[in-house]
């Protein structure tokens, strides 16, 4: 950093981490890395990059939207030659789902003002990947993970663990990054399932989730008006009664909604236009 001039940015999400046992205790969560194409978003001044490369990564595609840590990640890449490339570009703004061979992998210690969007992003091709092994503050880390009836269940929690198996590996103290976040941050691995846990359109899915948690107090008879269709009839398709409120439902449960859902919308006005005809087909799993 001090080389280059980095001084870190808050608009960036910039808090990084140079311990190597840190570093390195990430890396060998996100391994084995020697075959195929591991993706880094945000690798900064190259911190992780570095126990990444020394745990036996074959190939790096590093994505960095600061111009100034650019120089010293390249700086890197040549003392590895031919282990690693560099993107300098807006990661919110590019699919990593094709970048390298396969297997691919995402490791991240993630700027966290965009973490849920980039992850949110990176479900939408999710069978892309090997494993995404991600660095988020430590209140996402468990809304992630969270199962029914917690505090911390959500939206979140359904549309990541419908997909991947998710779990929280260990915890990072503020003081272990320069400059120390505000917040306890907590590495989670996420393993893309072979197949969703439950059949459901992903649009559905992600609407009744919306609705349901919008108003997570609310029982799901008078949260899910805003869907516009009889609820009544949706909930008895479900199998799930109608005093029940968001927290209550495992996935299973919210497929069995988003199934319900999508056989219901054709035919109502207002999920007609909720549910356009060509999201409608979108990702059935
Ligand atoms: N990986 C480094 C480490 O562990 O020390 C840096 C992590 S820091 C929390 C987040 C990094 O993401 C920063 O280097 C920042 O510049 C970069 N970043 C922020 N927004 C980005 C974006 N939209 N696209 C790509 N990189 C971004």
């Amino acid at each position: 950093m001090a080389r280059y001039g980095i001084a870190a940015r808050k608009s960036l999400g910039q808090n990084f981490l140079f311990d190597l046992n840190l570093t390195r205790r990430i890396a060998r969560a996100a391994g084995p890395l020697a075959t195929g194409t591991t993706v880094e978003i945000g690798p900064g001044p190259g911190g992780l990059t570095r126990a990444l490369l020394e745990e036996g990564a074959a190939h790096i595609v590093a994505v960095e939207r600061d111009p100034r840590c650019l120089a010293a990640i390249e700086e890197l890449a040549a003392a590895y030659p031919g282990r690693m490339a560099v993107i300098a570009g807006d990661a919110l703004a590019l699919d990593p789902s094709a970048l390298g061979a396969p297997p691919r992998r995402i490791v991240a210690n993630l700027p966290y003002n965009i973490a849920t969007a980039l992850l949110l992003r990176w479900l939408e091709r999710i069978s892309a990947y090997e494993s995404l092994t991600l660095m988020f503050q430590r209140e996402v880390a468990e809304r992630i993970v969270a199962a029914p009836r917690s505090a911390a269940y959500g939206r979140l929690s359904v549309l990541v663990q419908w997909l991947c198996d998710a779990r929280v590996l260990f915890d990072i103290p503020p003081r272990a990054f320069t400059p120390p976040p505000r917040v306890t941050s907590s590495v989670v691995r996420l393993a893309p399932r072979a197949a969703p846990l439950e059949p459901a359109g992903k649009t559905f899915l992600e609407c009744v989730t919306s609705a349901a948690f919008g108003q997570r107090r609310k029982m799901l008879r008078s949260s899910l008006k805003s869907l516009g269709l009889p609820v009544g009839p949706l909930l008895a398709a479900a199998a799930v009664s109608d005093t029940a409120r968001a927290e209550e439902l495992s996935i299973a449960e919210f497929c069995a909604l988003a199934r319900a859902i999508e056989k219901s919308a054709p035919g109502g006005g207002t999920a007609r236009r909720r549910f356009p005809a060509k999201s409608r087909n979108s990702r059935r799993a």
